[in-house]
């Protein structure tokens, strides 16, 4: 299938750069690129809207690094990297927020917990993380050693992040996409065969084509499969549930679990709890967007075991995403060739991280240095 006359002068002919991608990162991408240079031609591209990949499937959680994974962190990258990278989340939010300005995304500023296995206390010096947070972002004892009576399968030591909070991210992703509407950035949805990124040409599953100056490409977890050499980006499954309301259980804050590995909020009444993809070996390092019904089972047998849940409660939501991961948790915004850079590899915190990413490859795209 071809464009016609009228639909390749609306978004394809000369179209300066191509955006791959319109989850948080390829929207902000778009913003930032139109706001920078308004008269450049923008189009961004994803298989349908809203699009599937992470930025609608998450668990909403403005996070930016619990202290068995900021330790986990600093063990694979290095202190310098990994506090240049939580720096990086935390500005995200900024960024993010200044894009948003006062739009309804369902934000509160609730806090962030992570429990602790009764084994794991001895790994985490929160005395050194915390100087080293204050190093990067000025605040005193951002991570406080608190009390934990509700969980007793738990340590009872746990630490508190004042300041993480949740979101509803389909809002992010929608009012992002309106936004970039208003910029004049011009949308094309429908599914990429193959990308040929040293020409900047876009070529689609039903033979269309769209040709750019440049590409912007934010595939995160699906980079591999239209971009195989890109090293380092691998996709990882997460399943998630929610239940039935469930009001006698109380949780006000975020929950992280086993190293970010698990993750629990409450959406009003109801219980969200995800992933566990490293207890389910190799089949979870995959973009499938199938739910693997045995780690909905794990799930839930954790909720009434381990947390403890007397009540009754049924599974009523569940859904798969598509986390882009790799050796290191910082994201990889890169030129790499003269006509195509990436945005990519954003982890399990790019909601916070995601915005700036996109801003500082709108730079990189348009060669503007900081
Ligand atoms: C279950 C789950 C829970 C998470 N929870 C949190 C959380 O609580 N807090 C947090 O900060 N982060 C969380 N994350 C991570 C966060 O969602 C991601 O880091 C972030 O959304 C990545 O955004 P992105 O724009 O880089 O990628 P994506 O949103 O994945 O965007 C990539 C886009 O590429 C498109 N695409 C792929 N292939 C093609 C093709 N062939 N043709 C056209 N388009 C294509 C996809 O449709 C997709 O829209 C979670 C992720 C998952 C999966």
């Amino acid at each position: 299938m071809s464009f016609s006359f009228w639909e390749s002068d609306y978004f394809s002919s000369n179209a300066g750069v191509a955006v791959i991608g319109t989850g948080i990162v390829g929207l902000s991408t778009a913003i930032h690129l139109k706001r920078l240079n308004p008269g450049l031609k923008v189009v961004a591209i994803d298989r349908q809207w809203p699009p599937h990949g992470a930025s609608t499937k998450n668990a909403g959680f403005m996070c930016f690094g619990s202290p068995t994974e900021i330790t986990d962190d600093i063990e694979q990258i290095g202190e310098e990297q990994a506090m240049l990278t939580f720096k990086a989340r935390y500005e995200g939010r900024t960024t993010l927020f200044t894009l948003l300005q006062d739009a309804d995304i369902d934000y509160q500023n609730c806090g962030g917990i992570e429990l602790m296995e009764k084994h794991d206390n001895q790994n985490v010096d929160i005395g050194y993380l915390n100087a080293l947070i204050k190093n990067v972002i000025g605040i005193n004892e951002y991570f406080k050693t608190i009390e934990n009576i509700s969980f007793p399968n738990f340590s009872k030591e746990a630490y508190l992040a004042p300041e993480e909070g949740k979101v509803n991210p389909v809002k992010i992703v929608s009012v992002l996409k309106r936004l970039a509407d208003l910029e004049g950035v011009k949308f094309v949805f429908k599914e990429i065969k193959q990308l040929d990124d040293a020409n900047a040409t876009v070529i689609f599953k039903d033979g269309s084509i769209i040709q750019a100056d440049q590409l912007a490409i934010t595939l995160n977890a699906f980079t591999p499969a239209l971009l195989p050499g890109i090293d380092d980006v691998v996709p990882a499954r997460n399943n998630v549930l929610v239940t039935s309301p469930v009001p006698e259980f109380r949780l006000e804050q975020v929950l992280h679990i086993d190293k970010g590995y698990l993750y629990m909020r409450k959406v009003g009444d109801r219980i969200l709890f995800g992933g566990a993809r490293n207890k389910f070996g190799p089949g979870e390092y995959t973009d499938d967007l199938q739910i693997n019904e045995a780690v909905i089972d794990y799930l839930v047998e954790y909720l009434k075991q381990k947390m403890g849940i007397q009540s009754e409660f049924s599974v009523e939501y569940t859904w798969a995403g598509i986390l882009g991961v790799g050796r290191s948790k910082k994201p990889i915004i890169s030129r790499i060739n003269q006509k195509s850079c990436v945005g990519v590899r954003l982890g399990g915190m790019g909601v916070a991280i995601g915005a700036k990413v996109g801003k500082d490859l709108a730079e990189l795209i348009l060669d503007i240095k900081n």
